[in-house]
C-alpha cells in the first residue's frame, strides 16, 4: 500500500495531542515531512496480475480513490488514533456521514429511536427520509432516559442522538442510552460534533458508532466540508464500505488534507475556545440583559453532574436568551462587530446564530417552543480571538 505508516501503528498508546500531529502519517518514497495531497482519482497499477490481486483483494493498495486515496486513508487513520475506533471513512460532509452511516445499516421494517433535538439536517434524515424507505422512528426527550428505555421495539436497530444538542445545549447520558441499545441488540450512532472530538470520547462509553461534521472544529477555519463515521472494523468494512463504495459519498483528498492538517492543531483551539466560552458563559450569567444562559460547564446548567462525566470541559458554544425577543436578539447581532452572523460553526472566528429565523426556522414556533427555543435565544460559537475584545464586543452590543 503505502510506503511507510509511521510509528502510529507500532506505538498506540500516544496521548492525543501527539496522535494528532503524527497519527496515520505515510510517507512517500521522497520522506516530505508535511503530508502529501493526492489530488488523484485512480491509480496505475504496474502488471496486470497486480491489478487482478488488488481487486481480488488478496493484495493490499488503492483501486479508486471514491473509496480509497491515501490522503483521505491519512485522515481516517488519525480520527480512529484519536477517537480509539478500529476503522473510518471520510466522507463528503457531516450529513454524508450520517446518512451513509444510517442507510447502510437500516433496512424496510426497522425502527430507529433518535433524540428530538437534532441537528435541522439529521432531523431530516430521521423523520422524512427513513420514513420512505420503511424505517420508523420515535423521537423522545434526550434527557429523559425512562422514554429512551420506553421507546425501544422488538424492531429497534438504532439509537441516533448528540450531546450536547443544537442549541440548548442539552446532554444525553451517552453510556446509559448506549447501554440500552446494546442489551436490545440494537447500534448506538452519536454525531458528536457540538463536544469535538477532544472533549468527549463516545466510544469509550459504549458507543457503536460516531459521526463528525468535519466542516466544524475539525476544520476550525471556515474553509472545507466533511464528515467522518468512525466505528468497529465489523461495522465499517461489513456494514458501511460496501454501501460508501458504490454510492459515493467520498470525501475530497483536498478536504482531507485540509481536515488533516486541522487536527494538528485542534487541541490548541479548543481548549482555548473552551476557556473563553467558560468566561464569556459567566459573563453573561451575571449580566441584566441575559435572561438564561446555556452551558454545561456552568454549576447551574441542569445536567452539570452529566457534563462532569462524559465531558472534559464545557464546550466551545454558549447559548444564551436575551432579554426582549427577537427584536432585542436581532440588534444585538447587528451591533456585534467582532461576532459574525451566520449558521455555521466551529470556526477560528466567533460566531453568533438566531437559531429561531435560520437554522430552527423549519420547526414553527410550538416546535421551537417544545425544545426551550424562544424568539429570544443566541447561540454564540466562541473562536480564538483575544477573550478581552469578545466580552468587549458582547458588553457594548447588549447595551446598545
Ligand atoms: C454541521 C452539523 C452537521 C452536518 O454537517 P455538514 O458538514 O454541514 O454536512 C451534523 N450534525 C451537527 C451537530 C452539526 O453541527
Amino acid at each position: 500500500m503505502a510506503k511507510k505508516q509511521e510509528q502510529f501503528d507500532r506505538n498506540n498508546s500516544w496521548k492525543p495531542a501527539t496522535s494528532l500531529v503524527h497519527g496515520g502519517t505515510i510517507r512517500s518514497e521522497f520522506g516530505e515531512m508535511s503530508e502529501a495531497m493526492f489530488l488523484t482519482s485512480g491509480y496505475a497499477y504496474d502488471t496486470s496480475e497486480q491489478a487482478e490481486a488488488r481487486f481480488k483483494g488478496d493484495l493490499e493498495g488503492f483501486v479508486y480513490t471514491r473509496y480509497s486515496n491515501p490522503t483521505v486513508h491519512m485522515f481516517e487513520q488519525r480520527m480512529c488514533a484519536l477517537e480509539g475506533a478500529e476503522a473510518a471513512r471520510g466522507t463528503a460532509s457531516g450529513m454524508a456521514a450520517v446518512t451513509a452511516a444510517m442507510l447502510s445499516h437500516l433496512k424496510a421494517g426497522d425502527h430507529v429511536v433518535a433524540g428530538r433535538v437534532l441537528f435541522g439536517s439529521c432531523l431530516y434524515i430521521v423523520e422524512n427520509l427513513l420514513p420512505k424507505f420503511g424505517v420508523e422512528s420515535t423521537l423522545v426527550d434526550g434527557r429523559d432516559l425512562n422514554a429512551w428505555e420506553a421507546a425501544f421495539r422488538p424492531n429497534t436497530k438504532a439509537v441516533f442522538f448528540e450531546t450536547p444538542t443544537n442549541p440548548t445545549l442539552e446532554l444525553v447520558d451517552i453510556e446509559a442510552v448506549c447501554k440500552l441499545a446494546r442489551d436490545r441488540g440494537a447500534l448506538s450512532f452519536i454525531d458528536n460534533v457540538f463536544a469535538t472530538p477532544m472533549l468527549q470520547r463516545p466510544m469509550a462509553l459504549g458507543a457503536d458508532v460516531v459521526v463528525y461534521s468535519a466542516t466544524k472544529h475539525i476544520d476550525g477555519q471556515g474553509r472545507c466540508l466533511g464528515g467522518i463515521v468512525l466505528g468497529s472494523s465489523d461495522y465499517i468494512e461489513d456494514t458501511l464500505h460496501d454501501f460508501y463504495k458504490h454510492t459515493g459519498p467520498s470525501m475530497s483528498p483536498f478536504n482531507a488534507w485540509v481536515m488533516l492538517k486541522g487536527l494538528e492543531t485542534l487541541p490548541v483551539r479548543v481548549e482555548r475556545s473552551c476557556a473563553s466560552a467558560a468566561r464569556i458563559a459567566d459573563f453573561l450569567a451575571d449580566h441584566p440583559k441575559a435572561n438564561r444562559v446555556f452551558y454545561p460547564g456552568r454549576t447551574d446548567h441542569p445536567q452539570h453532574d452529566l457534563a462532569k462525566k462524559q465531558m472534559s470541559a464545557g464546550g466551545p458554544l454558549v447559548t444564551f436568551e436575551i432579554e426582549g425577543g427577537k427584536d432585542a436578539a436581532f440588534k444585538f447581532m447587528n451591533e456585534l462587530e467582532i461576532f459574525k452572523i451566520t449558521n455555521n460553526l466551529g470556526d477560528a472566528k466567533s460566531l453568533v446564530t438566531h437559531p429561531a429565523t435560520t437554522t430552527h426556522q423549519r420547526l414553527g414556533e410550538e416546535g421551537r417552543a417544545e425544545i426551550g427555543i424562544t424568539d429570544g435565544s443566541l447561540r454564540l460559537s466562541i473562536g480564538l480571538e483575544d477573550l478581552g475584545d469578545l466580552l468587549e464586543d458582547i458588553d457594548r452590543a447588549l447595551s446598545a
